[in-house]
């Protein structure tokens, strides 16, 4: 991992300025349509109405998340591009462990998250030079360290809202009049699939109600974030099995 710290003291729109020009079409945002990814595309999409969009259809989103793939499209005229998991992975997943395994411990979580999310993602940035992801340092424990730029695995990746703290997402999203995911509405502080997503109590963590059963655990999928020890071993064996099971 290389980490550009040059950028360090880039502002948000100066970073992805310099994102577009320096990598043209061979650069994209990823998103989940949280406030964050919605700031990335509102803020890229003023600079540069050719930006490329994509997200991660798991085939486990809430029915809101595919609405906000409909909103952009229309907001910012972008043809968001949808990425999918091997439909045969999934299928030796479901099969193998049952379709809501990520209950059972997490490391069947995460082997979900790698068969659902992390490999199609890795299969996306093998296409792509540069990302642009919404990560910011706040958001907990495990985003901490964010850096604004870095680089791994050949493909840059860009997080140009690390220090932004909650309320300047809002500020900029009152300001822009960006839309936002409908599920914040009913509670919601965090966005991901719909069996592992919860809405929060007031005074809990921004990311709790993430695999909220699941106890002293980083609350991250794998795209960010690689796991350790003895869940990354237990992981590595699980895909294994799921790969080796895989109908033809
Ligand atoms: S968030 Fe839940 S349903 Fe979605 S990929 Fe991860 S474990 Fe599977």
């Amino acid at each position: 991992m290389v980490r550009y710290s040059h950028f360090e003291r880039s502002t948000a729109e100066q970073i992805l300025a310099w994102a577009l020009a320096e990598f043209g079409e061979g650069l994209a945002i990823s998103t989940s349509f949280q406030k964050e990814g919605m700031v990335v595309i509102d803020m890229a999409a003023r600079m540069s109405p050719d930006v490329r969009v994509f997200t991660i259809d798991t085939g486990r989103l809430p029915e809101e998340t595919y609405q906000m793939i409909d909103t952009v499209r229309q907001r910012y005229g972008i043809p968001v591009e949808v990425v999918f998991p091997d439909a045969a992975e999934v299928a030796s997943l479901v099969s193998t462990h049952g379709p809501n395994l990520f209950f059972r411990e997490v490391s069947s979580r995460m082997l979900c998250c790698h068969i659902r999310k992390v490999r199609p993602l890795e299969r996306k940035l093998a296409t792509l030079k540069a990302w642009v992801v919404g990560l910011r340092r706040s958001q907990g424990e495990s985003r901490e360290n964010v850096a604004k730029v870095e680089a791994a695995n050949g493909v840059v990746k860009i997080s140009p809202l690390a220090d932004w703290t909650a309320q300047e997402v809002e500020d900029y999203i009152r300001a822009h009049h960006v839309p936002q995911h409908p599920l914040y509405g009913q509670g919601y502080t965090s966005i991901g699939c719909a069996p592992c997503t919860r809405p929060v109590a007031p005074g809990e963590d921004e990311r709790a109600g993430r695999w909220w059963w699941e106890q002293d655990e980083l609350k991250e999928c794998g795209i960010h974030f690689l796991p350790n020890g003895q869940v990354g071993r237990r992981l590595d064996v699980l895909v294994h099995e799921v790969l080796s099971a895989k109908p033809a």
